[in-house]
């Protein structure tokens, strides 16, 4: 196997499919000049040899790849005819880091790699431009000392040190731009930034081209384990073994002059999904100018320049002016790229993002990949290419990253909110969504406020730990494809980019605009899908499932074999979820209706009632509110099933705790603070989760179970009078005997016969249990004997499994997941390993004796892409998650079928 992979001329040693080894740049590069299309001729170093490098060090891996380094340079130098180094008709190169997925947290691209002391003589005299040349030097002197020689501002509101040194000498030279300085300044520059780089560094700047190369090679490597690619790499689960490859290619140059430039572009809209071609370009500009937002790019469209220009209230006159599209500019290149982007989509089968360079009015295309997207163009994007019949319908459905829909469920502005909201200033729809939040400048201060925005004049690799943690983010400069944008769409955060009438001011901490000033902590709302940003929190309201949503959500329940249904407990929750598609009520829990203010009271008296009388007096208080709240829920889910959960908690949990509230507790029950305070200790347990719960309160105090019972079906009888058939499902929680389990039905079954009796009219209704405890799981197929039907409470199984508190794992879980002894937390993503057997050893021992009983989740998990894969592998019936997470549920139950 090679440890080199060349591609250039219209053929490559590598492919599409080969992203493992190659990186996702790597190999679509040589998939593009496969097919046609032209890249600078180039080669990849394989992933592979990063794991090398790590585990052997640099130098034994350096003498491996060097015969294979030197025979890929010469193949480039041939294609190119220029010769690395030389000093009449040099070769320059880039390095480029590319892992299996595109990470803004690796190293950053050396340009220009081979510029020295001799070859500055070569590029001067093959473009016969003196500037040009040292320019070009002069910054990569500054790229490749600070990034492979790690020269960097010593604080963060300290300068950059080539910035300063720049600074100095234009206020030597009393000019303003650095378009003005003279090829002698450049010069200057150039040994001015030398002599820097050896102060800071200790080490002189490297002159031989080569050992130019090896040091970039090997710092692509390095920032495998850098600071930002290691959080990246945390945030979306991607192992550490992967490795980067290293992409090394031929310089082209987009400037070189007006007839050169160098822009991004999606072949749809990665904000809407919108299916229209667009993208950003400079003229004269090179590599990150478009990216890192230093000047204000250019449309590549004439439609999408258009629409910029009324964003950013220039008028018509103007654009053509001072920034038309490259469709008016560069006809001819325009069509090109056009037929470029139409054949890789076409090729790819999926939205792609491309960068280019035109170099003297010849186009090359640096790279393609699938586009990242928000979880809107990620739904439009799969549906449409769907009905152009691109893909098929599992395609379609397997495009679809379950969590990202959680953006779409986000709350929106609320239109007549957003109408009287005053509008501070205008940027670009840089990433769709609503966000409010108190001002942050530094993208380490984003966690200052619970709901942060953070402000910047362009943001950097450096800062997506800070954007990932920030409810929104404002930028003043770059445009669509800037790295603010590009990330914000990523990871799903709203964001507005290019707000160029933001000053803003990071040493005062300030921000101005149109004569006002905003402090830090200053509260803004923005809208990523208009560009506004506003003043002040601006109210939101729910989002609505339609569209391709909809589309989405009907073609998955047409694979789904699993019934998705909801855990509510409340009306209002039972209606969100239906609205997003759930099928039932997986979960009511009845103890979160008591510790509302009015019903908290009688709760109360009847824990602290002495005897079984005093206890059925509070009881009886409580019935009717309780035969109310089922009643709504049955009313809201209109003859869909609901299992109803008795009495959970430990009672400790209903008492008060505070001095002053045990005052007021005993005056108005008229007993004595003693009573109270002796009530209240005798509750108090040292393990309560492994305490008096669950039925274990329901066989102690039968009475409760009894008063729940008569609520819940006199609540489906009333409904049943209004024509809505409801069978309840009633659920007995943390079970761990049989005896348990048919001592609790009797009850039920008895109370059930004298409310039937006394209402003369019946309602089908189940009994069925949690399985929650490890107990309950091992002796799953008694007690399916007796049981309707069980539902998996993973979040207790998981508690009592592992043996961690829910309560407490904070204390450890974090260091234990840094550390890798666990690695993912198991109350978010089942534990299908230790936990899931219990799972389904459960259901499997339960259906031997009950076949066809039906079987559920309603921990957590049950929203959880992974675990609801797990739980099709298992054979439930059907997943109960929170409302919210209903239409993730309904995806990922279709992709569990595929
Ligand atoms: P990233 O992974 O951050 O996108 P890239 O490796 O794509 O980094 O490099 C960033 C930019 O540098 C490219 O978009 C391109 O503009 C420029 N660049 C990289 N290689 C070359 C090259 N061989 N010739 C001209 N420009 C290049
Ligand atoms: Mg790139």
């Amino acid at each position: 196997q090679l440890n080199v992979y060349s591609f250039g001329n219209k053929k490559a040693d590598g492919g599409r499919d080969m992203k493992n080894l190659l990186g996702g740049k790597g190999a679509n590069l040589a998939e593009m000049s496969r097919i046609g299309i032209p890249v600078p001729p180039g080669f990849t170093i394989t992933t592979e040899v990063c794991t090398q490098y790590n585990e052997e060090g640099r130098e034994s891996v350096i003498n491996r790849i060097e015969p294979e380094v030197r025979a890929a340079i010469t193949r480039i130098e041939e294609t190119m005819g220029a010769i690395f180094g030389d000093d009449e008709n040099p070769l320059l190169i880039s390095v480029r880091s590319g892992a299996r997925v595109s990470m803004p947290g690796m190293m950053d691209t050396v340009l220009n790699l081979g510029l020295n002391d001799e070859s500055i003589k070569g590029v001067i005299k093959m473009t016969g431009n003196e500037r040009f040349a040292w320019d070009s030097y002069r910054r990569f002197i500054q790229m490749y000392s600070s990034v492979v020689m790690g020269l960097k501002p010593e604080s963060k509101d300290d300068l950059d040190p080539f910035e300063e040194i720049i600074d100095h000498l234009k206020d030597k030279r009393r000019i303003e731009q650095d378009t003005q300085f003279t090829v002698q300044d450049l010069q200057d520059l150039v040994y001015d930034f030398k002599d820097i780089v050896k102060k800071r560094t200790g080490k002189p700047f490297p002159n031989n081209p080569w050992d130019q190369l090896w040091g970039a090679i090997a710092a692509v490597f390095d920032s495998w384990n850098g600071d930002r690619a290691i959080y990246y790499r945390k945030m979306h689960g991607y192992p550490e073994d992967w490795g980067t490859a290293v992409n090394v290619q031929a310089m082209v140059f987009g400037n070189m002059g007006e007839d050169s430039g160098t822009g991004v572009c999606f072949t749809r809209d990665a904000g809407t999904g919108e299916n229209m071609f667009n993208g950003e370009y400079l003229i004269n500009a090179q590599g990150e100018d478009v990216v890192a937002g230093v000047r204000t790019p250019q449309q590549i469209t004439l439609l999408g320049s258009q629409r910029w220009a009324k964003l950013a209230q220039v008028d018509e006159e103007e654009r053509k002016e001072s920034y038309p599209s490259l469709e008016e500019l560069m006809p001819d290149i325009y069509k090109e790229l056009f037929e470029y982007q139409n054949k890789l989509e076409t090729h790819y089968q999926d939205m792609q993002d491309m960068e280019f360079t035109i170099q003297q009015g010849k186009l090359w295309i640096l790279q393609t990949r699938n586009g990242k997207r928000t979880g809107a163009a990620m739904v439009k994007i799969a549906m449409d290419l769907l009905k152009e019949g691109l893909i098929d319908e599992k395609t379609a459905l397997m495009r679809i990253e379950p969590n990202k829909l959680n953006e779409l469920l986000h709350p929106i502005f609320d239109p007549e909110a957003l109408e009287e909201a005053d509008v501070i200033a205008q940027g670009l729809p840089a990433s769709p969504g609503a966000a409010t939040g108190q001002i942050v400048f530094f993208a380490d201060e984003a966690d200052k406020f619970k709901n942060s925005i953070l402000v910047r004049v362009e943001t950097s690799p450096e800062d997506v730990e800070g954007m990932n943690l920030a409810k929104g983010i404002v930028t003043a400069r770059g445009g669509m494809t800037s790295h603010a944008a590009v990330v914000a769409r990523g990871i799903g955060k709203c964001c507005v980019s290019g707000a160029g009438a933001l000053k803003i001011n990071y040493k005062t901490r300030t921000l101005k605009v149109d004569g006002h000033e905003y402090h830090e902590g200053d509260w803004i709302s923005i809208n990523g899908s208009t560009g506004n940003i506003l003043e002040g929190k601006v109210g939101t309201k729910e989002p609505e499932l339609s569209g391709e949503f909809a589309e989405l959500m009907e073609l998955s329940d047409n694979y789904a074999t699993m019934e998705i249904r909801t855990n509510a407990d409340t009306p209002k929750d039972a209606l969100i979820a239906r609205n997003f598609g759930a099928k039932g009520i997986g979960l009511t829990r009845t103890e979160h209706m008591f510790f509302e203010v009015d019903r908290i009271k009688a709760m109360r008296e009847m824990i602290l009632a002495d005897t079984v009388k005093g206890r059925k007096q509070a009881l009886k208080e409580l019935l009717p509110m309780q035969r109310n709240d089922f009643e709504g829920i049955f009313r809201a889910m209109e003859g869909h099933p609901v299992t109803v959960r008795l009495l959970d908690p430990p009672l400790h949990e209903f008492v008060p705790h505070q001095l002053a509230t045990q005052k007021e507790l005993a005056e108005e029950l008229h007993i004595s603070l003693a009573a109270v305070k002796s009530k209240v200790a005798e509750l108090e347990e040292f393990n309560p989760m492994m305490g008096h719960r669950g039925c274990r309160l329901g066989n102690t105090y039968p009475e409760i179970t009894e008063m729940q019972t008569q609520a819940i079906l006199e609540a489906a009888l009333k409904v049943k009078k209004d024509g809505i058939t409801i069978k309840p499902e009633i659920m007995i929680p943390l079970v761990g005997t049989v005896e348990e389990f048919i001592q609790q039905k009797a009850i039920i079954d008895v109370t059930a016969e004298e409310v039937f009796k006394k209402r003369k009219d019946t309602v089908e209704y189940s009994v069925g249990t949690m399985i929650e405890t490890p107990r309950a799981a091992l002796i799953a197929d008694k007690i399916a004997e007796k049981a309707d039907f069980f539902s998996f409470g993973t979040n207790d199984l998981t508690q009592m499994t592992f043996g961690y508190s829910r309560d407490d794992s904070g204390k450890f879980l974090p260091t234990y997941l840094e550390k890798g002894i666990l690695k993912a937390d198991p109350f978010e993503i089942l534990d299908q390993e230790g936990v899931g057997q219990l799972v389904k050893l459960g259901t499997q021992r339960g259906r031997e004796t009950h076949p066809g009983l039906k079987v559920g989740i309603c921990g957590e998990h049950g929203g959880e892409p992974s675990s609801v894969g797990f739980c099709q592998k298992v054979g439930m019936n059907y997943v109960s998650c929170s409302p919210f997470r209903v239409p993730i549920a309904r995806v990922a139950a279709a992709q569990a079928v595929l």
